[in-house]
């Protein structure tokens, strides 16, 4: 069942554009009251980790089916089981008693956007569509293509002009999506959709889809499950649309509630400051309705001015105790420097995660002896450009063995 956000209106299946058939605002599913003890839950979803390369059990979103829409024929490219990483020597550096970061661009398309397709994608080919859509800053359009590519379906795809990363753009034509650019940003190409899904039947799987929130919920799920069921202090989380902050949330609160952790996880938003809505309406004291503000980040994940799912994020930092920041492109820049220098890598939107944390530890937000978690949302090689536009300079031409010698003798590792 799904339930308005606003007016509480009731309905049991979703509307074309996803939003309440009475006042127009987001839906979301509700998980039914009653479920299986604790206990029982964390055996059989650990037990399902096992299962043979290939069954939907094993996916890291399937594996929670319990807390998830109920579907008999799931779309999956063995999405989720992303790796949780320790990173002693940043939180040392950092400050605080540990750190860790939950890598969603490890996915199979490189992004956390995966987790929530698989769900959207299962109801579309259920409910009998052959055509996907959505309007992206890149990911999404990614993700759906692979997804519609997997289950059969045709995807159409709606980019705004020179303003997506090239590998987000080259898996969309890969993957086999009608690929559609215009001269306008991620919100006029929202814009364009919603008319077209009033002429031809198309389902959508933007995040105003509450099937995609439900499946990228699993990711805090996983996570928690990865820390032996103790929850961290903190989630730091990147916002643009503000969907998968509202479903990290929406995840917490859920195992809270159903007692399989005994504290909530205060849930933070980082927005990039030049694509900041959600920021300065709380700065502002949250007067009326969100504005929307023209946005302009070198972090085009994150390029989004007016978000859908800003009231579904604002509950959630309400209902944990989260804080939302904004972080400059400079200290997006070197975060991401900074993640590349662990091994591990990630795309700026996911840099600007460790932005926040940093300034959150800075203001006492996160407390010295807290443990947080940084949610990674995509794959480092997704927007090779950004580093090669900025770091060009660190390729260094050599002739031969006595330059590269010089060059070892003199060079002391990436600083920040
Ligand atoms: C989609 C995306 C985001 C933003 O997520 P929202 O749900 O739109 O807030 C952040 N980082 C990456 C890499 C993404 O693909």
């Amino acid at each position: 069942m799904f339930r308005c956000i606003e007016c509480g209106g009731e309905a049991a299946e979703l509307a074309g554009d996803c939003r309440c058939v009475g006042c127009r605002d987001l839906q979301e599913w509700i998980l039914p009251a009653e479920g299986a003890n604790p206990a029982a839950l964390r055996e059989r979803w650990q037990a399902r980790r096992a299962a043979p390369a290939g069954d939907d059990d094993r996916s890291g979103v399937w594996r929670f089916r319990e807390l998830l829409p109920p579907c008999a024929d799931v779309v999956s490219l063995s999405e989720g089981n992303t790796p949780l990483y320790d990173l002693p020597r940043m939180a040392s550096r950092l400050g605080i008693a540990r750190l860790l970061a939950k890598h969603q661009g490890m996915n199979p398309t490189g992004s956390f956007k995966d987790t929530g397709m698989t769900v959207a994608v299962s109801q579309a080919r259920a409910a009998g569509f052959t055509w996907l859509a959505c309007a992206s800053t890149g990911n999404t359009s990614a993700s759906m293509a692979a997804y519609a590519a997997r289950a059969g379906l045709r995807s159409l795809v709606l980019v705004p002009r020179g303003q997506i990363a090239c590998g987000k753009l080259a898996q969309a034509i890969d993957y086999g999506a009608l690929t559609c650019q215009m001269d306008t940003d991620f919100d006029g190409c929202v814009r364009a959709l919603a008319e077209v899904v009033t002429r031809v039947p198309l389902y959508l799987v933007n995040s105003v889809n509450p099937f995609r929130i439900e499946g990228q919920k699993t990711a805090a799920v996983e996570m928690i499950d990865q820390m032996g069921w103790r929850a961290p202090d903190h989630v730091v989380v990147p916002g643009g649309n503000l969907g998968n902050s509202s479903a990290i949330g929406k995840g917490l609160v859920e195992l809270h509630a159903r007692g399989l952790i005994d504290r909530l996880p205060k849930l933070s938003v980082v927005q990039a400051e030049g694509a900041n809505p959600l920021a300065r309406w709380l700065r502002g004291g949250r007067q009326g309705d969100l504005e929307s503000v023209v946005a302009k980040t070198a972090a085009t994940a994150i390029q989004i001015g007016n978000p859908a799912s800003w009231k579904k994020a604002a509950r959630v930092l309400d209902a944990t105790g989260g804080a939302c920041v904004e972080v400059s492109e400079s200290e997006i820049e070197r975060a991401k420097a900074e993640i590349g220098g662990e091994g591990i890598g990630c795309e700026p939107a996911s840099a600007a995660a460790l932005a926040g944390a940093r300034k959150l530890i800075a203001s006492g937000f996160i407390g010295r002896e807290e443990a947080a978690v940084l949610l990674l949302t995509g794959h480092v090689l997704k927007d090779p450009e950004y580093t090669l536009q900025r770091r060009e300079g660190e390729l260094l031409d050599v002739a031969g063995a006595d330059a590269i010698v010089r060059a070892m003798e003199t060079n002391h590792g990436p600083r920040f």
